[in-house]
């Protein structure tokens, strides 16, 4: 089984010496079927530490490889150990390392640049052309007992982050870094669509950088009412100011639904007034996504009058963080002239509809994300630690590290946000 980093191929005597136990790892086998096994134990190099993992959340990509049974588009060729999103205790340090001790509380940055490709070599690490990454092909993952990593990439975590927050830290690691991506500042407003972990975590930096009022969506009622009541340590209030429940795009101009956009808005709200052939008069050669875009431009004006936001035609910020189609098309249409749009969901290979004429004409700046940068890290441990955002909210359930499969499934019901698998429980 491939290793994370592995320079050095033994095993140093100080690790032999703790005599420790059998690696017990959440190994992928193929789709939707995992082996709760022992894995060798990774070799601790010269500038390394070892951890003992104590927690590791486990997100939506994590579970786009259990069900597709692959990572990255590419099918499972030999198992592979799961987990990107660990902390631990660091038992065994390196001889080259002089920054970490054993008994250090750590957290695991997945992600390991190569240095050499020109992406590298730009200072963009983090859309590295030759990036190993834990749980992807070539590397484990870090959902064992027992993680070895460059000593570099185990930033410290205070005492006063609970390990549950700390195998969150990735995820909030990436709510900064789609902080950056976005340029979200202070007195701005927001549109997020999608109210999972992400969503919700962009919300929390958002609301901690200052945002000025936050909208929130979701296809899922659950989502919604737990999104209502995602409290800020910072006001004791909802940080997201408007959270709505919203429907499917038609496809036809029929109607939006049986008694249009206020039914299944979950706001109280006048609603209404929108009716069937409102949309598209006179235009009989209008295409179906032509339809979806006329309903989405009508569902947004309607939410920009609730949340008073009619004056200023629209939100600074969209951020898409449910790799819907529907969510693109109601993002594009709440975006106001010259925001900003970031893809962040993860949707099929390529989307049907895009309403670039949109995008041009309010001059939108539409970007992509990928994983984190440098000081993303630092500053999701620096919040927590601060305390301006809150994950333990988000954490709905844990799971030993040999019920992983059930941690699996409990992702895919979408019935819980955070799912937290504790490494060292049987
Ligand atoms: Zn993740
Ligand atoms: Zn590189």
């Amino acid at each position: 089984m491939s290793q994370f980093h592995h320079l050095v191929k033994t095993q140093p005597a100080q690790v032999t010496a703790l005599n420790l136990p059998p690696n017990t790892s959440c190994v992928l086998l193929k789709k939707r079927t995992i082996s709760v096994e022992a894995t060798p134990l990774p070799i601790l190099q010269p500038d390394g530490v070892l951890v003992k993992v104590i927690s590791t959340g486990i997100c939506g990509s994590d579970l786009h490889n259990y069900l597709a049974g692959g990572v990255g588009g590419r099918p499972v060729t030999e198992p592979i150990v799961m987990g990107h999103e660990s902390a631990g205790e660091v038992i065994a340090v390196g001889e080259l390392v002089t920054t970490h001790k054993v008994g250090d509380r750590v957290a695991v940055e997945p992600g390991l640049p190569c240095r050499r490709c020109i992406n590298c070599k730009n200072g963009r690490m983090n859309i590295c052309m030759d990036m190993r990454y834990c749980g992807a092909p070539g590397s484990v993952g870090s959902l064992m007992k027992y993680f070895a990593l460059p000593a570099d990439m185990a930033p410290h975590i205070p005492e006063n982050v609970s390990w549950d927050e700390a195998g969150s830290i990735q995820p909030l690691a990436i709510g900064v870094q789609i902080g950056k991506r976005a340029d979200i500042r202070a007195h701005q407003t927001l549109a997020i669509f999608g109210c999972g972990p992400i969503g919700l975590i962009t919300a929390a930096v958002a609301h901690a950088y200052s945002a000025r009022k936050i909208i929130a969506f979701d296809v899922n009622p659950g989502r919604v009412e737990f999104a209502k009541k995602y409290i800020s340590p910072l006001t004791g209030k909802p940080i997201i100011d408007h959270v709505f429940h919203i429907a499917p795009l038609p496809s036809s101009k029929r109607s939006d639904t049986p008694n249009g956009l206020s039914s299944h808005i979950g706001e109280a709200g006048t609603g209404g007034g929108i009716t069937d052939g409102e949309v598209v008069d006179g235009h009989e050669e209008e295409t179906e996504s032509d339809m979806k875009w006329g309903w989405a431009k009508k569902r947004m004006a309607e939410i920009l009058e609730q949340v008073g936001l009619v004056d200023e035609e629209g939100v600074d910020r969209v951020i898409e963080a449910s790799g819907s189609e529907d969510a693109m098309l109601h993002g594009v249409a709440i975006a106001k002239q010259g925001a900003t749009y970031l893809q962040v969901g993860l949707g099929h290979i390529q989307t049907n509809s895009f309403p670039t004429l949109a995008v041009t004409n309010k001059e939108l700046d539409v970007k992509g994300i990928t994983r984190y940068t440098a000081s993303c890290f630092p500053s999701a441990i620096d919040m927590l630690s601060r305390g301006v955002v809150d994950l333990k909210q988000l954490i709905t359930i844990k799971f030993p590290l040999t019920k992983s499969a059930e941690a699996f499934e409990a992702v895919a019901s979408g019935k819980q946000i955070k799912v937290i698998v504790k490494n060292q429980e049987e």
